[in-house]
């Protein structure tokens, strides 16, 4: 069967609009908004007032169903949408598509109850709400989930739950949260050993112990540092099954990296449209930056690294829509893409001379942003171990790494 690179009509379509309402609404007020000048407060009215165009125009949660007034994309197309919004700095707030809310609704619609989606998820989809999604904690290594320590134990009908997290993400000012605990400790697999609760905030026993401060700054309700001291919850709020939690963990995140790989794509490609920029308006030593070998190569390896990563997204996205197993590739594609962007804001930076380092372009918030991309998501590591474990045992079984390596050819 030949392959196809054509996009679907109907993708194209959706992401010519995505592109015209960023390119037409949501970049204009970011300069008028000015790099970090406006305080919170004018960022959110910013973000409201365009909410309220985006919605007009049938862009808003692209992630989810119509039924619960999304535009019903499936992952491949939802690339194109998270591509376009991740030009912007707002972009995926504007279309009720930011992480982590964005991973929580998905995660509330697939293993929510009926009585959950319409409490947790209704509220999500109308904008209305914020949530969280809190498994690391300070104490055990986050790469590591089977060595969670908050526990869950029942007590009559109620989960009584305690624990130290911190990296939950948009904590404060959320309405509920979607916490992993320990429910058996003991069990085989220790995979088995966590289930996910859902989390009204504030709640007795819920304690915001601070904001940790991050180098990217940024909106949203920071990365908090939390204390759970004998939370109660009903059986009801148990999201998906006992000792579910991991997989959901992991079902949750094979879309959520994707979407993050594009966001990432999107803000590789405004640093390397600026290295050009700057490139073809520099002069130095007898001609312009742009006809310098040296440029050239960082102009060739950054468009490089952007053509093999939406290959391997898109690749990646083709495989969870058409149900096949997609983890190796979502691996790689995560890693690949984290440190593409590293790299290609890096040699924006550097062909920008003292400039690239001031607070008078994007580029040093581009940077500051793009460093957590290494480690969250899973760290590249254990990306990479995963990764190569797979290689592995593919060559053991088959004499041939091919399955293990995209298997495309
Ligand atoms: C901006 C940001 C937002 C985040 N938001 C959330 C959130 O909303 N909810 C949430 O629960 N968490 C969140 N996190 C936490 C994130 O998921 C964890 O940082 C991540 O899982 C790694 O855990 P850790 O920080 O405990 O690092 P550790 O697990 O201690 O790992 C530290 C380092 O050790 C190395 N390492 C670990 N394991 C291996 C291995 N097997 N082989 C080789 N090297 C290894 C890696 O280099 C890794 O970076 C966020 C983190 C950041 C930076």
């Amino acid at each position: 069967m030949p392959i196809d690179f054509q996009l679907p009509p109907d993708v194209e379509e959706i992401r010519q609009r995505v592109r015209t309402f960023m390119d037409t609404h949501v970049r204009p007020m970011e300069d008028e908004l000015g790099e970090g000048e406006a305080d919170r407060g004018a960022w959110i009215s910013a973000i409201i007032e365009l909410r309220g165009k985006a919605r007009a125009e049938g862009l808003w949660n692209p992630h989810l169903p119509p039924e619960w007034g999304g535009m019903g994309l499936g992952p491949v197309a939802m690339a194109f949408v998270s591509a376009e919004a991740g030009r912007t700095g707002i972009g995926a707030y504007v279309i009720n598509a930011q992480a982590p809310d964005e991973g929580n609704m998905h995660t509330l619609y697939h293993w929510g109850t009926d009585e959950q989606k319409e409490k947790y998820l209704r509220p999500l989809a109308e904008g209305m709400a914020r949530s969280f999604f809190s498994m690391t904690e300070p104490e055990v290594a986050g790469s590591d989930p089977t060595l969670i320590q908050t526990k869950a134990v029942l007590d009559g009908d109620e989960w009584v739950i305690n624990g130290h997290k911190w990296f939950a993400s948009g904590a404060r000012g959320a309405q509920f949260g979607i916490i992993i605990a320990c429910t058996d400790e003991d069990a085989d697999p220790p995979q088995a050993r966590n289930s996910a609760f859902i989390v009204d905030t504030p709640t007795e026993g819920f304690e915001i112990v601070r904001d940790v401060k991050t180098m990217a700054g940024g909106l949203g309700g920071g990365h908090p540092e939390i204390r759970l001291t004998n939370v109660r919850v009903g059986r009801d709020k148990m999201l998906g099954g006992r000792g579910e939690g991991h997989r959901l963990g992991q079902y949750r995140l094979g879309p959520a990296r994707l979407a993050h790989c594009m966001r990432w794509i999107g803000q590789a490609e405004i640093a390397l449209e600026m290295l050009v920029d700057r490139a073809i308006k520099r002069y130095s030593h007898g001609s312009y930056l742009a006809e310098k070998q040296a440029i050239q190569w960082m102009m060739s390896e950054s468009a490089m690294e952007i053509y093999t990563g939406k290959l391997m997204v898109l690749h990646a996205a083709y495989k969870i829509e058409n149900k096949m197993e997609f983890r190796q590739e979502v691996s790689m594609a995560k890693v690949h893409v984290a440190n593409a962007l590293w790299k290609i804001i890096d040699r924006a930076i550097q062909v920008h001379g003292a400039l690239g380092i001031s607070t008078d372009t994007p580029l040093e918030r581009m940077m500051r942003g793009a460093r957590y991309a290494r480690l969250a998501d899973g760290a590249d590591e254990v990306h990479m171990q995963t990764i190569a474990r797979n290689v592995i045992s593919t060559y053991k079984e088959h004499n041939s790494t091919r399955l293990a390596t995209g298997d495309l050819l």
